[in-house]
């Protein structure tokens, strides 16, 4: 596998397989060849075109997981990330929920979810995409999911302003 095969413009394959749980563990995260056909996919529809819109650097903070480092990183157990499916994805030029706006808005995708307003998932599944829309918190310790819904949500925020 060569890591510093580009899979778009700006998104190499080493970005969606380094990992800190992989490499201090000593875990093999190299992933097959219709994985790296998934995380092309996810890229050339929906990464590099988002990266396009927003006209600077998104941050892959985890793609691929083999089996093992999803395990490890307690990632649900049909997790996309072990397809080379889904992406979780961090940007410093502009606050992540307007990231996540803009992706809900304006991008088709199998699943979209606001995670502890610290990074957004994502995950391209092409003709099967769910378009489903999802926000993450915590509630008395447990990790809880409720459907984003546009209209509250900007409501909420202009409440508390
Ligand atoms: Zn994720």
């Amino acid at each position: 596998m060569n890591k510093n095969q580009k899979l778009g413009k700006n998104f190499s394959l080493k970005e969606f397989t380094r990992s800190q749980i992989a490499r201090r563990n000593n875990i093999d995260n190299t992933p097959d060849e219709k994985q790296i056909e998934n995380l092309k996919e996810l890229v050339q529809n929906l990464l590099q075109p988002l990266r396009d819109r927003v006209k600077c650097p998104i941050t892959v903070t985890s793609g691929y997981r083999s089996f093992r480092v999803n395990f490890l990183a307690g990632g649900s157990i049909h997790s996309q990330h072990m397809e080379g499916k889904a992406a979780d994805i961090d940007i410093t030029c502009m606050p992540l929920e307007n990231l996540f706006r803009i992706i809900a808005e304006d991008f088709d995708y199998d699943q979209l979810i606001y995670e502890f307003g610290e990074w957004i998932h994502v995950s391209w599944n092409g003709k099967k995409n769910r378009k489903s829309t999802l926000i993450a918190f915590f509630e008395h310790g447990k990790i809880k999911y409720r459907k984003y819904n546009p209209e509250n949500d900007k409501q909420q925020k202009r409440e508390t302003k």
